[in-house]
């Protein structure tokens, strides 16, 4: 029987709480927690989003994996985030331990911390999580009486950076893996497997990788050469697990009691995308398209709204529009909700897919705003990056969006693509210009255009990983033009950081030595790196000063066609060959539009032959291609 710290924590808690902010961020009880009884199950997962909990509520993953480990009888899964800078200090000031928010355990009691990093500047945060529940932050000086530290998310797709401080690591969607996982803890609790002998087991499943069995090779000069593993049995490749069907969606999400990014009911429409702009790490590691049908999504809905009493709901896919019953699925919502007065939102929508008939349908819905992501803003670059969009469709959907009453339409842009000019850049501020005059048409001064600005990072797994990052300084020159530019009435822009940029693509395409970095960085005090006011990029600078790397050898170096990766042993699906020929078709401006229509044969197909005969049917994007047809 594990002590629970909830008594002695109830006590500190109702002392300390009234002196941070948020207090509601630390206390649980929220609407549709699962609260188990620690001793009448068999396994016990501490599921982590290193963040602070008005982020990590609403985050879709954590949210399935809760979901699909508390349908067990046989384990539970509890959840814990990041203390604020203030609850952290409190926290160490008086030695409390990290705990989590159902049962108030600490975390070192469970059986594993499942941590999810969608993105690199969550690391210091994933050091500090561990620390502040007293695990050493090193895999090497855990025992078997520590927890197992799982990470998953879409940051693991180059895992490298991270590999000293994970047990295990699940590349790919977690749904199924997740089982399989905690299927094999059950037997080695039960046996009594030494941390060893458990790893070798999860080393035996799809989808796992166990960093401490593989060691890097560098020259001396600090080039990378590949990975060495421990013995034969160690495959030297993995594998990304994929789901043939899109697994039951969640319906019971928490309600919480304090305000936090998003309250809604998410159902995830659609994975995977098959567009392919060529910048886009999503794009590639999320293939195959896998849609959900209508009939699951409406009952989802109907279900979550209410259990949950949200009113809004929000229809998730990296290209919502591209649902091929989008229009449906809007329609049968409008229907069934009437007089609900939802909102219906619709985060990522494709130029293309944007017809006049989806618009009739939303304008019945309580959507606040549009966002459209053009990327760039002439032909040539759009070939470049392989997202043709015309200035007069992106004009043409503009005007019927301002035609139909909203006023705010928000634009994302790219800067800093392969091959880009200061033109270029005039483009967009040319280009958002047009834009906001469509709106007047239909709403004066009270039209409005949003530009986002971000920075392009070639980000493994895409045709540009062999491509160098533009300079701090252009980056600079580029974004100060289009605050200059974009300015005035209906004309507002945001933009990414350039540090930011510059320290995601450090630690996005780093190799294994860029951990003691990541540690140093955060010994000197870095987490909370996404923050604006919490990021320091001079304690960054100093962390690669002593750690001998050159961070801009790893961001502005253009790589030759054979060069090895840090994350080349982990097989996405789409091939390096692949990925390849989109980079050399990028120089040469040719396009390759939506694969549904026509199959580029990207790897996706050969690499999970099995699961797509084992789900035949038009809810994946990939044709149905005969066995003896798949090349490998
Ligand atoms: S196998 Fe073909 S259809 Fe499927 S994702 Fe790759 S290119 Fe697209």
């Amino acid at each position: 029987m594990v002590a629970p710290i909830y008594s002695t924590l109830e006590s500190w808690l109702e002392l300390n709480l009234p002196s941070v902010q948020k207090p509601g961020r630390y206390v649980g009880n929220e609407l549709n927690q699962v609260r188990k009884d620690w001793d009448s199950v068999k396994i016990h997962a501490a599921l982590a989003f290193p963040d602070i909990y008005d982020l990590g509520v609403p985050n879709l993953g954590i949210s399935i994996l809760y979901d699909q480990i508390n349908k067990r009888q046989d384990a539970l899964a509890e959840r814990v985030f990041l203390p604020w800078v203030d609850m952290e200090k409190i926290m160490r000031r008086d030695g409390i331990s990290l705990f989590s928010l159902e049962n108030r355990i600490p975390l070192d009691k469970f059986d594993l911390i499942g941590i999810s990093l969608p993105y690199e500047t969550l690391y210091t945060n994933a050091l500090n999580l561990l620390d502040l529940a007293g695990i050493p932050v090193h895999s090497r000086d855990r025992t078997s009486d520590h927890p197992l530290v799982i990470a998953g998310g879409h940051a693991m797709l180059n895992p490298e950076p991270m590999a000293p401080f994970l047990d295990v690591i699940v590349i790919g969607e977690g749904e199924e893996v997740i089982h399989e996982i905690l299927d094999t803890l059950i037997t080695s609790k039960i046996n009594r497997f030494d941390r060893e002998k458990t790893l070798i087991a999860l080393s035996r499943i799809t989808g796992v990788y166990i960093p401490s069995f593989y060691s890097p090779l560098n020259d001396d000069a600090g080039m990378y050469l590949g990975l060495n593993t421990t013995s034969p049995k160690i495959p030297r490749c993995i594998q990304k697990r994929i789901v043939g069907r899109l697994p039951e969606p969640v319906t019971d999400f928490i309600v919480p009691s304090v305000e936090v990014v998003h309250n809604r009911v998410a159902i995830e429409i659609m994975r995977g995308c098959t567009r392919g702009c060529r910048f886009c790490q999503a794009g590639m590691i999320t293939r195959p398209v896998r849609e959900r049908p209508l009939d699951q999504i409406l009952d989802t809905i109907q279900v979550a709204l209410d259990k949950t009493g949200f009113q809004e709901v929000a229809l998730l896919s990296l290209s919502s529009s591209d649902h091929s019953e989008i229009k449906e699925i809007v329609q049968a919502i409008q229907t069934r909700f009437e007089g609900k007065h939802l909102t219906i939102s619709l985060p990522s929508l494709r130029i293309e897919s944007l017809s006049v008939d989806l618009l009739e349908k939303l304008s019945g819905s309580r959507q606040t705003s549009f966002t459209l992501a053009p990327e760039a803003a002439t032909d040539r670059l759009r070939n470049i990056i392989n997202k043709p969009i015309s200035d007069d469709a992106l004009l043409e959907v503009t005007r019927l969006i301002y035609s139909r009453g909203w006023r705010v339409i928000k634009c994302y842009f790219m800067i800093g693509h392969p091959e880009e000019t200061m033109d270029d850049v005039k483009a967009i501020a040319d280009l958002c210009k047009r834009v906001v005059m469509e709106g007047r048409k239909f709403h004066g001064l009270k039209a409005t255009l949003h530009a986002g600005i971000n920075t392009f990072i070639p980000k493994p797994h895409t045709p540009f990983q062999w491509r160098a990052m533009d300079s701090l300084e252009s980056i600079r020159e580029k974004q100060a033009y289009l605050r200059r530019e974009l300015r005035g009435p209906g004309l507002k822009m945001t933009w990414a950081d350039p540090q930011t940029s510059l320290l995601e693509a450090w630690l996005c395409r780093g190799d294994r030595r860029t951990a003691e970095v990541i540690y140093s960085a955060w010994k000197s005090g870095a987490r909370f790196d996404a923050w604006q006011d919490q990021f320091n990029f001079d304690l960054w600078k100093d962390a690669f000063n002593q750690s001998g790397i050159d961070p801009f050898s790893i961001s502005h170096r253009v790589r030759s066609a054979d060069e090895v990766f840090p994350w080349d042993h982990i097989q996405i699906g789409v091939t390096k060959k692949y990925l390849l020929e989109e980079a050399e078709n990028s120089q040469s401006g040719v396009l390759r539009p939506d694969c549904r229509e026509s199959c580029y044969v990207c790897g996706v197909l050969p690499a999970y032959k099995k699961i797509r005969q084992e789900n035949p049917g038009s809810h994946w994007g990939c044709p149905e291609v005969k066995a003896e047809s798949i090349q490998p």
